[in-house]
């Protein structure tokens, strides 16, 4: 975030002097310090609240004030503040059960990480020794992750922003097309048969279809609802597992604990972080099949990480699950989901340049347009990694300036405020 006030606090220059910045050049890092939170909002150091509108990373899904989180996560600093994963700790057994109970189908067992990063690279390498194959198929509007393989599966415009010298793409990451109805040539139905048709020509070398069930940061697209199980149908045909990659949708962002339960899929492996302690510690998960993990009991599963499980992120995760269900969140997000939805829907019939509004629950998104009849957008993609400021960044810099802040990206206001958030405050 680009410092608010002119003048740069002590903090801000420190921080500013010591610290790298995420995702941009350095001489663009310019943050601004929060100094406190209350519910939604945000509290700057000169005394701005702002009301969030983004959920941050869309991944502080219960506001900035869940005690209970708060609280089990002190507790547990205090009794068992860490053992290594090969140890046994009642946080990381009682949420691996709650994962087994919230998770569609048959998923059944967890290996955790601290990123939603780490969960996707975990999923690769479960696919491929299941699988016996190498590949992974994803699409092209699509985020998985930060790292030299989750960014090569990735089709975000982060992907090829430094160029194949200083970043090379990791062999065996291809990509299809997109639900896209709005922006694309090929219909939901016709990028499905190009999946279809890839994986058919690829010969039975993908080990996993990974997608996001309903794309996030590239866009919000929303696929038809019968897309997903068809989808995983098409990978079942080629001896592919379908990885759903839940990252930023599980946790009830759509109404519903995960979005593959909201559109009738039953995914062989699910990838989640964000939401799963709602932020208030890091900590990521992929959840696999019953069938799947039999295979691992006499199979090597070699991967693991020093943070795997760690009691503290643990604690935070059983207890943001208790927090979704005992204050209801989940029906939250689907009822002021559809208050949301309306609000978003006049302003496309109101505002020339809304061009779509698309998503479920509280995850949505409004696509602007140069011109509402030929759909022409405000910005390319690749427009996303230059220091350039766009037209989206504009509009969230006004948002900004009126106390509301939400997340843009490639022609997309994205609109995913915490799941407690109140009709009024919509
Ligand atoms: N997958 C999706 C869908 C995401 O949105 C993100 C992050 O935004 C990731 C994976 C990567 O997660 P992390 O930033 O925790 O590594």
């Amino acid at each position: 975030m680009a410092s608010q006030s002119p003048e740069r606090n002590e903090i801000e220059q420190l921080d500013r002097k010591y610290t790298l910045g995420t995702w941009t050049r350095q001489q663009d890092f310019d943050p601004t310090q929060i100094v406190d939170t209350d519910g939604p909002r945000l509290v700057t150091a000169d005394g701005t609240s702002i009301l969030d509108f983004s959920s941050q990373y869309v991944c502080t899904s219960l506001g900035y004030d869940a005690d209970r989180v708060a609280d089990a996560v002190a507790e547990q600093v205090r009794s068992v503040p860490y053992v290594s994963p090969g140890w046994s700790t009642e946080p990381r057994a009682r949420l691996s059960e709650k994962l087994a109970e919230i998770t569609p189908g048959s998923l059944q067992k967890t290996f955790y990480s601290t990123s939603g990063t780490e969960a996707n690279e975990v999923a690769f390498k479960i696919a491929r020794a299941y699988t016996g194959k190498h590949k992974i198929l994803s699409r092209y509007r699509s985020y998985h992750g930060a790292t030299a393989a989750s960014l090569s599966a990735s089709g975000d415009p982060r992907r090829v922003a430094q160029g194949p010298e200083i970043q090379p793409e990791v062999p065996g990451m291809i990509k299809g097309p997109d639900p896209y109805a709005y922006g694309s040539s090929l219909d939901p139905a016709e990028s499905l048969a190009y999946i279809d048709e890839m994986l058919k020509l690829e010969g039975g070398t993908v080990a996993g279809v990974l997608v996001e069930p309903l794309v996030g940061s590239n866009g919000v697209l929303t696929p038809p609802d019968d897309y997903l199980p068809q989808l995983q149908q098409i990978a079942h045909d080629h001896g592919a597992v379908l990885i759903c990659d839940e990252v930023m949708t599980g946790f009830g962002r759509t109404g519903e604990w995960f979005a593959s339960t909201l559109y009738d899929a039953e995914p062989d492996i699910i990838t989640m972080a964000k939401g799963l302690t709602g932020s208030y510690q890091p900590l990521a998960a992929t959840t696999v099949t019953e069938e799947i993990a039999e295979y691992f009991e006499d199979t090597l599963l070699n991967q693991g990480h020093t943070f795997a499980g760690h009691p503290t992120a643990c604690a935070a995760g059983v207890a943001a699950i208790e927090t979704y269900e005992r204050e209801g969140l989940i029906e939250n997000a689907r009822e002021i989901g559809q208050y949301l939805t309306s609000k978003l829907e006049s302003l496309v019939e109101r505002h020339p340049s809304v061009g779509e509004r698309r998503g479920i629950g509280l995850h949505q998104g409004l696509e602007l347009t140069r011109s509402e009849k030929e759909r022409v957008p405000f910005e390319a993609r690749a427009d996303k990694v230059s220091s350039s400021t766009t037209v989206l960044d504009e509009v969230g810099a006004d948002a900004l300036a009126n106390g509301v802040y939400f997340y843009t990206s490639v022609n997309t206001i994205v609109v995913t405020p915490p799941l407690t958030i109140t009709e009024q405050a919509v």
